[in-house]
């Protein structure tokens, strides 16, 4: 979908994950602190809730690479306890409370997917153009059905989700559209599968409305590229300031770059272990 300029040469095209442009869409500060500022200033400790993420991830990925006789919900199990990333948690017991919680919900989860049914991709980069950016990303998995394939995505945040959290998701919208170049095979199913309730949300896409999330973020895109580049060439700090707003809210709390943010600290900060469930 690359358009060409005037002189037949394809425009610089701006290299984005749906990550990098949602961080400016939910603050353009943050944005600037992640992407922009080198060196890139220092975060805050590490959160338990991402060691939970990261840990559950990691286990369903390493489970498909098992022989086939070993895909057992209980191996599941046992390479989510291998993997499980200790930052961020209070002490001890929470750690091994949410070790335990998760470990439940894996091995629950690998008991309803059939283990015969392998993925055509498991934490598979794609990528696709639009006509002023590439936009890539990594998806979870990729299965195919029928003719198709199909999107999942793993979450295991305390938040409940919605269908319209998979229908409103740019990087599932990406990964879909970025499936269907690598794969060859159309891709419009997306899913969300939420560990700690066991709940699938899923949308199908159609064509127009792929378009309209990819259409959405070439413009992200193009604005993105003219103020890196502004960024780049330099910016005194007051008028970095103003270029880059601070969007003072609630998820100031959350956020990695607090410290270095002086209107994000008017904002109470959420301790690193605030998103663990805890089991009392
Ligand atoms: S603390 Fe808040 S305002 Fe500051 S960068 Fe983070 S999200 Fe943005």
């Amino acid at each position: 979908m690359s358009h060409p300029t005037l002189d037949g040469m394809p425009d610089r095209l701006y290299p984005a994950t749906p990550a990098r442009l949602t961080t400016y869409l939910d603050c353009p500060r943050r944005y600037r602190h992640a992407y922009l500022d080198r060196p890139t200033p220092s975060k805050g400790a590490p959160w338990g809730h991402n060691s939970v993420g990261s840990s559950v991830h990691t286990a369903l990925a390493r489970w498909w690479a098992l022989p086939r006789e070993r895909r057992t919900p209980r191996a599941g199990g046992a390479l989510l306890v291998d993997a499980w990333l200790t930052d961020g948690f209070r002490d001890a017991r929470q750690l091994r409370a949410a070790r335990d919680r998760a470990r439940e919900q894996v091995e629950r989860y690998l008991a309803g997917i059939d283990p015969d049914h392998e993925p055509v991709g498991i934490e598979r980069t794609v990528s696709v153009r639009t006509a002023r950016a590439s936009l890539w990303g990594r998806a979870d998995r990729l299965d195919a059905r029928g003719e198709g394939v199909v999107v999942v995505d793993y979450k295991t945040g305390r938040s409940v989700l919605t269908v319209d959290d998979a229908r409103s998701s740019l990087a599932l919208a990406v990964y879909a559209a970025g499936a269907a170049r690598v794969l060859h095979r159309p891709c419009t199913r997306v899913e969300l599968h939420h560990l700690p309730t066991g709940d699938t949300l899923a949308w199908e896409h159609t064509p127009e409305s792929l378009e309209e999330h990819l259409a959405r973020a070439d413009e992200w895109a193009a604005r993105l590229a003219g103020l890196d580049e502004r960024f780049v060439a330099g910016m005194a700090p007051g008028e970095a300031d103003e270029v880059f707003p601070a969007r003072v809210g609630p998820r100031c709390g959350w956020c990695d770059f607090r410290s270095v943010c002086g209107p994000g600290q008017s904002v109470p900060p959420r301790q690193p272990w605030a998103g663990v469930v805890d089991a009392d």
